[in-house]
């Protein structure tokens, strides 16, 4: 076993959240050396894949992205493929099959790029409905670095406070909003009459202008799986900038031991390369940024003498408390024509349905329509129906103008028995693969029968929908969160107000992993202001500490 490397701090994983603490510590003057599980390829190289596809693989958005044998991820072209790396149980297991990929960048390559912070009320859901738990600060600790996160992205948004969620904010967004698409137009005047207001979607996309070097979002609607001009931000768009500033990023490197002494200090972790070779990398701070699920699972892995319960788990909740915002789909057929597709793949959604005094009982809920094209849904199904010529030609475009789908995104509450465990399974490098737990609760199956669906309806047909196909089970939103759970009683959480393991001084677990309740809208921009928290406090650690 090799001992090659050394850094100030160490971060594992280059998604957005590790990308946003390593750039933090080069400006702080740390040296940073990232350590990624996957391979480290080049846009174009991903677009060809694209391009390359067959037509029944395009809508899978991980198509492009095949793993490679030491860094798999769930493939969701079938079942049985799935099945084969995340191992999923419980009565709502298909709510937990999520889609981000293990290639440097990380999950951010496929993202919709959409931002909704988490408002106030968000932070305090046991004080004030008695369900969940409360954070261990309120909104306005987070905001400044929710503002920094959206600088750091580049995210657009509205100016007007009465388009924006919340309308606290200490700066405005660094570039306007993106306009609405003829269907989204017609959405937003249905919603209105329904007394629902559908805002413009802050998202880390350039809207008319340049941004950090990448060019205005030119509306081709490709943001799944890729966008081909990087003017949707994702984490690889920033590992050049990482590099320049001098860290160091080494791909195919995946983590799989978090060794700490006698007295707590984490000394080192352990990578294998390709070659299944052994290395081990040393630092005075360690950030594992590997997403909510691959921290948890790395954390127990690491199991020792000295941590019996695996790193940073004297509480026992590394694993638990697992959230993605549980969504229901409509697929909606209309007599007219709508036009979604002119723009990004979302752009909008109805925010005001996440708040309200019903959260005493139930789950409030984000519901949009998304934005994209659907010619390739209705290419297949007209195509299925066996036609040909004009014929085809006809159908195609009926269903690709007139028929839309509506979205329900649920809060989750945190809960102890959703987790991640290790699975008696292993992958190609002997690692224990994740094995995951999960149940939606009741408080997100009252909020569907009596809330949500009910309301969808009565949006559909406002909508002027002929048809209503509703998914039969929930499904996942790829949000993923929990896992290390942020709390101020280091026997009920796993981390502090800065990320920081109440264990361990020098582990910092930055990110989803550290949400203590999900909210309704996308999660990561919360993420990315977590992460940016964090780094103050390692550095603040580092240089005072
Ligand atoms: C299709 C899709 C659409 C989405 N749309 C949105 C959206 O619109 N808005 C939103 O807020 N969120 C969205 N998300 C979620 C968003 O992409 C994630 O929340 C975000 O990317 C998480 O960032 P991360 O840095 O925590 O983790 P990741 O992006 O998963 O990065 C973790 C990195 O760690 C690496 N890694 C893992 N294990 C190891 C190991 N053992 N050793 C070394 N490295 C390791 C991985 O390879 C990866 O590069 C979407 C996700 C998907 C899949
Ligand atoms: S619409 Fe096109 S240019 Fe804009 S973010 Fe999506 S893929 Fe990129």
């Amino acid at each position: 076993m090799a001992n090659e490397y050394s850094a100030d701090v160490v971060v594992v994983g280059t998604g957005v959240v590790g990308c946003l603490v390593a750039e933090h510590m080069l400006d702080a003057g740390l040296s940073v050396l990232m350590l990624e599980a996957g391979p480290r390829v080049d846009r174009w190289r991903i677009v060809e894949n694209y391009r390359n596809l067959p037509p029944s693989l395009r809508l899978h958005f991980d198509a492009p992205y095949p793993p490679k044998p030491w860094a798999p991820h769930l493939e969701s072209r079938t079942d049985a493929e799935a099945a084969e790396y995340l191992q999923l149980e419980g009565p709502d297991a298909r709510a937990f099959r999520q889609g981000y990929v293990r290639y440097a960048g990380g999950a951010t390559w496929h993202w919709a790029g959409i931002c909704w912070r988490m408002v106030p009320d968000d932070f305090r859901l046991k004080t004030l409905y008695g369900v969940g738990r409360d954070w261990a600060f309120d909104y306005h600790v987070l905001e400044p670095y929710y503002t920094r996160a959206e600088y750091a992205m580049g995210v657009c948004g509205p100016a007007d406070p009465a388009l924006q969620w919340p309308p606290i904010r200490s700066k405005p967004y660094p570039m306007g909003p993106l306009p609405f698409g003829p269907g989204e137009q017609r959405f937003t005047e249905a919603a209105a009459r329904l007394g629902l207001k559908n805002l413009p979607a802050p998202q880390a996309r350039n809207s008319g202008v340049s941004y950090h070097g990448r060019p205005p979002c030119c509306g081709n609607n490709n943001c799944f799986p890729v966008c081909p001009i990087a003017a949707k931000y994702d984490a690889a768009s920033a590992l050049p900038k990482i590099e320049a500033k001098g860290g160091r990023i080494l791909a195919n490197a995946v983590v799989y031991r978090i060794e700490t002494d006698a007295k707590h200090s984490v000394q080192a972790v352990h990578y294998f390369d390709p070659d299944k070779a052994s290395h081990r990398v040393t630092a005075r701070v360690f950030v594992i940024a590997c997403n909510s699920i691959e921290t948890p699972k790395l954390l127990l892995l690491s199991k020792d003498e000295h941590n019996p319960n695996g790193v940073a788990n004297s509480s026992d909740q590394v694993g638990r408390n697992m959230m993605d915002q549980p969504k229901l789909i409509a697929e909606v057929t209309l007599a007219e024509p709508l036009w979604t597709g002119v723009g990004p793949v979302q752009n909008s959604s109805i925010m005001n349905t996440s708040q309200g005094d019903f959260r005493s009982r139930y789950s409030g809920a984000m519901i949009r329509m998304e934005n994209f094209a659907r010619s390739g849904i209705g290419g297949a199904a007209a195509l299925k129906k066996g036609l040909v010529g004009k014929a085809l030609d006809a159908e195609i475009r009926r269903l690709s103008a007139c028929t839309a789908r509506l979205t329900i995104e649920h809060e989750p509450l945190p809960q102890a028995q959703n987790r991640v465990t290790l699975s008696s399974k292993k992958d190609w490098l002997g690692i224990n693969k994740p094995n995951i737990y999960n149940d939606v609760g009741d408080y997100v199956r009252r909020s569907a029968k009596e809330y949500t669906v009910p309301l969808l309806r009565r949006l559909a047909a406002e909508l002027g929908a002929t048809d209503f196909q509703l998914s039969t089970e929930f499904l996942n939103s790829d949000h993923i969160m929990g896992g290390c759970i942020m709390g101020a009683d280091p026997a009920t959480s796993v981390v502090d107000v800065d990320c920081r393991s109440h264990d361990h001084h020098n582990l910092f677990l930055p990110g989803g992993a550290a949400m203590t309740t999900g909210g309704s809208g996308n999660s990561t921009i919360t993420m990315a202001a977590l992460a940016l928290k964090a780094a103050d406090g390692i550095v603040d650690q580092l240089k005072h500490g």
